[in-house]
């Protein structure tokens, strides 16, 4: 499989570094707010990126941190700790504001069918690794001591930013006026901050340098090397996290053991809401109820997400969630038939592995499998499935087997598809429905409106599809 990697700027082929075993890091959420659709973006590409992995035959260890502490309002190392600012604002302690948007997130997960990763760990929960790791950058002499804090001298690395591809002497020059004057370069980072003089903060720990709390960045590269180790084959994160906070959990690899540990940098693009910036002021982070409240199913929301591919800006909007909405019941519906076609065929259905019998359906399965090796082109893999369901000389049972498997990517719970109930039609109904055929045949449409009407007064809803009338209980 090929993945786009951020560092190089090129797909690449990918395989895990050790035997079968993908290891992956995702940069998980800051709980101090309710998980958005943005956040649903970021979280079902990182799903599709461990169910394609898994598709693939590899097994997988996924790790993913919440940050409860240390991630600031501002990424220069100034503002205010947003957990804190939250539990101030709401009258609570910092650690209930944790776990009810810990909560928040895992719940929105779950209504996504977004997996749990294997490991999912808190900032606070490994304060000591923390510090164990700042010790072992400044032993090798990249760090210095100012009055709030302790600091990574991004000096000391000639190819810090290579991930980004910033131009450092451009960013020095054109730097804004810098709000700490004893920082000694614009891009130098905290690695732990102080507590200043006469505030008590809800979290702070003892360290080596005095009382106060690890920057934001210390987190992901200390959890990453304890669950993963000094290699670790995939992370991700969005777009916002190259410049600052991807940029610096590689100076941190290379400042505390001389080289990255991460070979492959995943990001995904943003959303928009009706094409602006989602943003506090416009009010546009939706979140899980505004979703129910229009009564939208959140597979819907992954399926709208799954049409575009994860390195394209997409744009959020009511109608285009709705129209996923209908293009998800159709395929339910699809899913359905074919139960009731193949009268529930069981299928078990292992990563890629079909006794297929018809030639069609071997080439679509061979077709999804290199969509989705593509990068994750879900897009491409949707349309697939579309493929596939629509062809009329593949098997019902072929169609069936071959879609429960392409949703082991997808993740649209195809496999809790029932056919519908059989439900008697009653003779009188049925006489209705000839007598529509009769009239739609014969171009009367106002004596066919007339039936359909009855037939709904009769407690049934009659379709016309390109096969003939449907009807079913309304
Ligand atoms: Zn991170």
């Amino acid at each position: 499989m090929n993945l786009y990697n951020t560092l190089t700027r090129r797909k690449e082929e990918f395989k895990p570094s050790d035997k079968n075993e993908a290891k992956v890091y995702a940069c998980g959420p800051t709980v101090y707010d309710r998980a958005h659709i943005g956040h649903y973006r970021a979280y079902i590409f990182v799903d599709v990126l461990r169910r394609v992995l898994k598709y693939n035959g590899f097994q997988i260890k996924a790790v993913m941190n919440i940050t409860d502490v240390g991630h600031l309002t501002d990424d220069a190392d100034a503002g205010e700790d947003k957990m804190e600012k939250k539990a101030t604002s709401e009258h609570k302690t910092v650690w209930d504001i944790a776990k009810f948007y810990t909560d928040d997130f895992f719940t929105a997960m779950a209504a996504l069918n977004v997996e749990r990763p294997e490991v999912v760990c808190r900032a606070t929960d490994h304060i000591a690794e923390m510090i164990d790791l700042i010790r072992q950058i400044e032993s090798r002499g990249y760090t210095y001591q100012i009055t709030d804090g302790v600091y990574f001298d991004t000096s000391k690395l000639p190819d810090y930013g290579k991930l980004a591809g910033l131009d450092l002497d451009q960013l020095r020059e054109g730097a804004r006026v810098e709000k700490n004057q004893e920082k000694k370069n614009p891009t130098d980072f905290a690695l732990w901050k102080l507590t200043p003089t006469g505030v008590r903060r809800q979290m702070e720990w003892d360290s080596p340098w005095g009382k106060g709390f690890p920057g934001w960045h210390i987190e992901c590269t200390a959890m990453g090397v304890k669950y993963l180790g000094r290699q670790i084959d995939i992370h991700t994160g969005g777009m916002d996290h190259i410049p600052v906070h991807h940029t610096n959990e590689i100076a941190q690899s290379e400042g505390a053991f001389g080289a990255d540990v991460v070979r492959f940098w995943l990001h995904n693009e943003f959303v928009m809401v009706d094409g602006e910036k989602m943003s506090k002021s416009k009010g546009n982070f939706y979140t899980l109820d505004d979703i129910v409240k229009r009564g939208l199913n959140p597979l819907a929301v992954r399926y709208f997400f799954l049409q575009a591919h994860y390195r394209t800006p997409m744009n959020f909007t009511w109608e285009g969630v709705e129209a996923g909405q209908s293009g998800y019941d159709r395929l339910l519906d699809k899913i359905g038939e074919l139960q009731a076609k193949t009268k529930n065929l069981k299928i078990k259905t292992k990563n890629h592995n079909l006794k297929l019998k018809t030639e069609k359906a071997q080439e679509l399965s061979k077709a999804f499998l290199v969509a989705i090796n593509d990068d994750l082109n879900t897009a491409k893999g949707l349309a697939i499935l579309w493929d596939l369901l629509r062809d009329q000389k593949i098997t019902d049972e072929d169609k069936l087997a071959l879609a429960l498997d392409f949703d082991q990517v997808l993740g649209l719970k195809l496999d809790q598809v029932k056919a519908p109930a059989a439900v008697e039609i009653p003779a009188e109904v049925q006489r209705l429905v000839s007598a529509r055929e009769q009239a739609r045949q014969n171009k009367d449409f106002a004596r066919s409106d007339d039936l359909r009407l009855q037939i709904q007064a009769a407690g049934f809803e009659v379709k016309d599809t390109p096969a003939g009338q449907v009807v079913r209980e309304a």
